[in-house]
């Protein structure tokens, strides 16, 4: 890449400020998943071991405000009582973080009270030689994500204040131009971390100069959210493999019925343009030909195989066919570079998995041919562990949406903010 990293500093010594993605799935204050954390502990390692004066880590962990307001309207519409402060707690403060850090890195981590503030500021100042500071939740303050440019400056300064320098290490928060992502690298030397610098160079070969056949695998539940990468993949890839929720809103493009499958009405006409201009340009755009069929949205469903456009009034399809299993995997199997995002069905239930599991495992054979594999983050990546086979593939990206707007083409700010090699 060519922005300056950890490689380009010196520590020793130094005030490090660091911004990593801890933003780990919790329930009730118990971590799900702590591949992100894990993710860190290169870049931390490493600034560790030159003896900073200190080391400040600080993350943003869920949106305090806006998952609380859905988990009320949650509630509320399941006529359950809700405790706000509760929930917060349990979802959205970094002690769990801190204490599982803490025990993979062997060393004590303090925790702050506060992103910014006196109380943290005094603690910061008290900091002895060596220690390690995690802050709260950068989201608990509007600042962080505030749509005024000066609001964010506020608070990046007084995070500047903390540091001599600044390392970002948070690619799964790059794609946001908050305070703690972009603005405060305006205020330090500011260089990425080894997550960082991993994450651009995979994603990186896919986006520039792709080794080929080149193929990209979409699926999920959603066209809207996929729609800008749908677009841009189009031109540059060899073929484009579309499965899971939206490809029925492409079918309904086409005229068929499908059932109660997932539909987004509002973006049938633009599923249309897109293989319109498929067409027009010639581009290898695949569509499942078959699909595994339940009666309802439940792994007890009673299940079938049909053709896509034989879906019977009622049913609703949730993965892809053992046909479209075989042209797919047999796509995967003879590229060079693969993306994939998105799974080709239910995959959280065992009876609808086995479109997605195909795809993993025809990922993991193309790496062993030598191809450049890289899934998305978010699901995919739950689903490769599921398969396990996330060792099997050449990267599994840490950042769903970041990864997304990598792909669509897009400059993600907190990439563009560092300092230029
Ligand atoms: P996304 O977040 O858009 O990548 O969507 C992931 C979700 O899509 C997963 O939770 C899947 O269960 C869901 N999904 C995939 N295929 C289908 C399908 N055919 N019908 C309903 N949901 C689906």
């Amino acid at each position: 890449m060519n922005k300056k990293t950890v490689r380009d500093l010196n520590f020793t010594g130094k005030r490090v400020l660091m911004r990593v993605d801890f933003n780990v799935p919790l329930k009730s204050g118990v971590i799900q998943d702590d591949v992100r954390i894990r993710a860190a502990l290169p870049t931390i390692n490493y600034v560790l071991e030159q003896k900073p004066k200190y080391l400040i880590l600080m993350s943003h962990l869920g949106d305090p405000k806006k998952d609380a307001q859905k988990a009320r309207e949650k509630a509320e519409k399941d006529g359950k009582p809700f405790d706000e402060v509760k929930f917060i707690e349990g979802k959205c403060k970094m002690k769990p973080i801190v204490e599982r850090l803490s025990s993979l890195l062997g060393k004590p981590v303090k925790l702050a009270p506060a992103a910014i503030g006196a109380e943290t500021k005094a603690m910061v100042d008290s900091l002895k030689d060596g220690e390690i500071l995690m802050l709260e939740n950068t989201r608990f303050h509007k600042e962080e994500q505030g749509k005024e440019a000066a609001d964010r400056e506020r608070m990046a300064k007084e995070l500047a204040s903390f540091g001599d320098v600044y390392v970002n290490d948070a690619f799964g928060s790059a794609h946001r131009a908050h305070a703690s992502t972009e603005t405060v690298a305006k205020f330090l030397p500011a260089v990425g971390g080894f997550l960082m610098e991993k994450e651009l160079e995979y994603l990186g070969k896919a986006v520039s100069n792709p080794a080929r056949p080149y193929v990209a695998v979409m699926g999920g539940a959603k066209i809207s959210d996929k729609i800008e990468v749908i677009r841009n993949l189009m031109s540059k890839v060899d073929a484009l493999l579309i499965g899971g929720g939206m490809m029925f809103t492409f079918y309904k493009a086409q005229g068929f019925e499908i059932g109660k499958s997932l539909l987004e009405a509002d973006k049938v006409d633009l599923a249309k343009s897109i293989l319109e201009e498929a067409k027009a340009k010639n581009i290898r755009l695949l569509l499942p030909t078959d699909t595994v069929i339940g009666d309802k949205f439940d792994n007890a469903a009673a299940t079938n195989t049909v053709k896509v456009n034989q879906i019977p009034a009622g049913w609703m399809g949730l993965d892809i066919g053992p046909e479209t299993i075989r042209v797919f995997s047999d796509e995967i199997r003879k590229a060079k570079t693969v993306v994939w995002n998105g799974p080709m069905g239910v995959f959280e239930m065992s009876n609808f998995a086995k479109g997605t599991m195909a795809v993993a495992q025809a990922l993991s054979e193309a790496t062993k041919s030598g191809a450049i594999t890289v899934v998305g983050g978010g699901d995919s990546a739950s689903a490769i562990a599921q398969a396990g086979l996330d060792k099997a593939v050449s990267h599994v990206s840490t950042g769903g949406g970041a990864s997304l707007e990598f792909l669509e083409g897009k400059v993600l700010p907190g990439v563009a903010a560092l300092n230029d090699k």
